[in-house]
């Protein structure tokens, strides 16, 4: 029998509510930091208290976007009775999502987008090389590189999550598609997003420019500690 929304505790339903009003809004981040096009690109948020996600509907402009329209799936993506219409259809991330959600509890926001200079570094399935402190500080080091995975089942979502259990970071950058970023909330990801969009594409500048110089292990540890823990109430960007 399939989940509907109706079935909640009036108290969560107010958490998906506020879940979708956020996801929904956030898109507009994508598109103002210039990270998507068309209608590429998706957010989802975890559902506190749930096994569920709200996540962008398949092939809606930005513009179209709106809190009632963000779909919400279980946790093997699969749409609830959420209120919106048969043909709105979860985005095609969406098992990928999932997949994150199932396997990284700690993560409750994910977003892809096609951001042009982080998958110019896909395409060459190179890792953005922490030679800047502001990658120090967000990422933690390089940010790697995922494998190749096609759409359609489950491989996405597990090179996602192996690429980011060896690492610090909160972004991968699939090999020939594109960045996906993970954070404790859907805002936090979005945030990842931005700043692995700016640390590929300042580092594709110095590139340009000859070779860079590496930031000594040490010193990135000391980094990513001081900005992660130290620093505190930083405001979102
Ligand atoms: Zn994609």
């Amino acid at each position: 029998m399939t989940r509907s929304i109706s079935d909640l505790a009036p108290a969560l339903r107010d958490v998906v509510r506020d879940v979708r009003t956020q996801v929904s809004a956030l898109h507009a981040e994508l598109v103002r930091y210039r990270l998507v096009w068309g209608t590429a690109g998706n957010v989802s948020g975890r559902i506190p208290g749930t096994d569920l996600f709200a996540i962008k509907p398949s092939g809606v402009s930005y513009e179209e976007l709106a809190p009632e329209r963000m779909v919400v799936c279980t946790l093997n993506g699969e749409k609830i009775d959420d209120g919106t219409p048969a043909s709105l259809v979860p985005s095609s991330d969406t098992a990928a999502h999932a997949y994150v959600y199932r396997h990284m509890p700690e993560v409750g926001g994910v977003v892809h987008t096609h951001s042009p200079y982080a998958t110019a570094w896909a395409a060459r399935g190179e890792a953005v090389p922490c030679h800047l402190t502001m990658i120090a500080d967000e990422f933690g080091g390089d940010i790697p590189v995922g494998p190749f995975a096609l759409i359609g089942d489950d491989s996405i979502g597990r090179g996602i999550v192996e690429t980011l259990h060896g690492s610090r970071s909160q972004a991968v950058l699939m090999q020939n598609h594109g960045p996906f970023t993970v954070g404790r909330d859907a805002r936090s990801a979005v945030k990842a997003a931005v700043m692995c969009e700016e640390a590929a594409r300042t580092m594709c500048i110095a590139r340009q420019l000859g070779n860079t110089i590496p930031i000594a292990p040490d010193d990135v540890l000391a980094l990513n500690d001081r900005y992660q823990n130290v620093y505190g109430q930083r405001p979102s960007r």
